[in-house]
């Protein structure tokens, strides 16, 4: 029978190896094995009970305006699991000039849209707000060469809503150096506004008027927020795919060294301490420094672009405390931290407060502060008590917290954010040709179009109806491959 062999069981993997399953599962003459380094599957999802709490590693929700999670979430039957966000704490402080600041309502991406709350925020001073009103009357960049993130915000809006806005906010979800990152990467939707209104601030005022109006939720549905994720934390999703999958497909604690090109077209996947497997089409989605590797004898352009794609270090550190041993309100979703304060820490999430169910019981607090990303990285190799003493440091100077921590769990992600910089969509680009050169192999995930673990989901799942698609149409192979 025809096989794909999945390499890498992150949320990319799981979906690609839900799609096949599905497929087997309906008659068609096809196998899958999906092969994970760890002996566990998730990948950067990884939630954990400890004591009580639920403690997130990597990702703690996803974006509900990209529908690929609430999808997956109804076909494997856990739409009920998906939680919003505790919308009455709803509020983001950023830490500026020593102080924190609420992020003003109406801030839509990066763009001030409500007058009175942006005039009356303390974040931007006055002559950084008249720079930012000139996003106005600026015109539109005219040639259409790719520019960083640093270069268009400072450009359209000023430097000081580079520094206390764009930079922290971005850098929250990317791990990202405003100055490294491809606008077109990252942010094509604000090239289409400055292409199509001429201005961030305008474009974000139409975008506002045409908004539909928050609707109750449906009986029984859970009512929308801008992030969600789910009431046992993100590996519900994982774990649940991991169950409607076929055990004897998935093989953990194995990791793949290489794979070949034989004569026939079929791919030789070497994996260290197991036989190697032969496969018609293969769908890699380990990160891109290790894809490079695993690809570098089958096509040397496409493992130097692969290669190319930087990835950033980071740290995420959860703490839990005594609620009675806080003294401050912890009444918001958290705070980031702009570069330029020179903080070692990038941000904060208020994690029992932003969700449910994230402690044993009201009378405990869970936070979880990030380390490193594009900057800092050398802070996310200091050991266990160092990290625990520099964020409690952190945390009493800048939110007054000076509580000891009940539970603490430290998780450090090295090379586990990739940076879309400039030149991304290049190198994306070429590997793409390249794969397309070498038919039946599919590369994808978290490090090519979108981060996101919905973006995963998408292009995890093409991938497998593209593999299947190919295999269903090509008479390239013989009948049988005898694995
Ligand atoms: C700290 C942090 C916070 C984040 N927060 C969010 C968030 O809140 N919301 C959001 O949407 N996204 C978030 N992200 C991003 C998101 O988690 C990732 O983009 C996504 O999970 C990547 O999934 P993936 O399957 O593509 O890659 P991975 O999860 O990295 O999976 C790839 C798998 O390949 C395996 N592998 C590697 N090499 C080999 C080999 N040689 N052989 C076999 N297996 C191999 C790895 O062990 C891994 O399990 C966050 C990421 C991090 C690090």
């Amino acid at each position: 029978m025809k096989k794909v062999v999945i390499i890498g069981g992150g949320i990319t993997g799981l979906a690609a190896a839900y799609v096949l399953q599905k497929a087997k599962e309906s008659g068609e003459q096809i196998d899958y094995l999906l092969i994970e380094k760890d002996n566990r599957l998730g990948g950067k999802i990884l939630t954990e009970k400890i004591e009580g709490y639920t403690v997130e590693g990597g990702p703690d929700c996803f974006l509900s305006e990209k529908p690929w999670v609430g999808e997956m979430a109804r076909k494997i039957g856990i739409e009920d699991r998906i939680m919003g966000s505790n919308e009455a704490s709803k509020r983001t402080f950023v830490y500026a000039d020593g102080r924190l600041n609420k992020l003003p309502d109406g801030l839509m991406g990066l763009v001030p849209t409500k007058l009175i709350p942006f005039a009356l925020s303390s974040l931007i001073s006055w002559p950084g707000k008249i720079r930012m009103a000139f996003d106005l009357v600026i015109p539109q960049k005219k040639e259409d060469s790719d520019e960083t993130l640093g270069s268009f915000v400072t450009r359209r809006l000023g430097k000081e809503a580079l520094d206390k806005i764009a930079e922290p906010l971005i850098g929250g979800i990317h791990a990202g150096d405003p100055d490294q990152m491809s606008l077109k990467a990252s942010f094509p939707r604000f090239i289409q506004m400055e292409q199509k209104y001429g201005s961030l601030i305008k474009a974000m005022l139409v975008a506002r008027k045409n908004a539909p109006k928050p609707r109750p939720a449906e009986p029984g549905k859970v009512q929308k927020t801008f992030f969600m994720t789910f009431i046992g934390g993100m590996s519900d999703l994982t774990e649940t795919i991991t169950s409607s999958l076929d055990k004897s497909k998935i093989m953990t604690g194995k990791s793949v060294s290489k794979v070949e090109k034989k004569k026939d077209g079929r791919y030789v996947v070497h994996i260290s301490g197991a036989e190697p497997i032969e496969a018609e089409a293969v769908i890699l989605t380990a990160p891109a420094n290790e894809a490079a590797e695993i690809v570098k004898d089958l096509d040397k352009t496409m493992a130097d672009n692969l290669a190319g794609i930087p990835q950033a270090t980071s740290a995420t550190v959860n703490l839990a405390f005594k609620r009675s041993d806080i003294h401050k309100p912890i009444d918001a979703f958290g705070f980031i931290v702009p570069i330029s304060e020179k903080r070692k820490i990038k941000a904060a999430t208020y994690s029992s407060t932003k969700w449910n169910y994230r402690t044993p019981g009201d009378d405990y607090v869970l936070l979880r502060a990030f380390v490193g990303g594009a900057t800092n990285q050398e802070l996310v190799f200091l050991d266990d008590k160092e990290m625990l003493k520099m964020v409690l440091g952190e945390l009493r100077d800048i939110i007054g917290l000076t509580a000891e921590p009940v539970m603490q769990k430290i998780y450090r992600w090295v090379k586990g954010m990739p940076q879309y910089t400039v030149g991304h969509l290049q190198r994306v680009e070429t590997i793409e040709a390249r794969t397309t050169a070498v038919p039946g192999i599919y590369v994808v995930g978290g490090s090519y179009k979108g981060v996101g673990v919905g973006d995963c989901i998408n292009v995890g799942s093409q991938a497998a109806e593209k593999a299947l698609e190919q295999i269903k149409s090509s008479s390239q192979w013989p009948a049988a491959s005898g694995q």
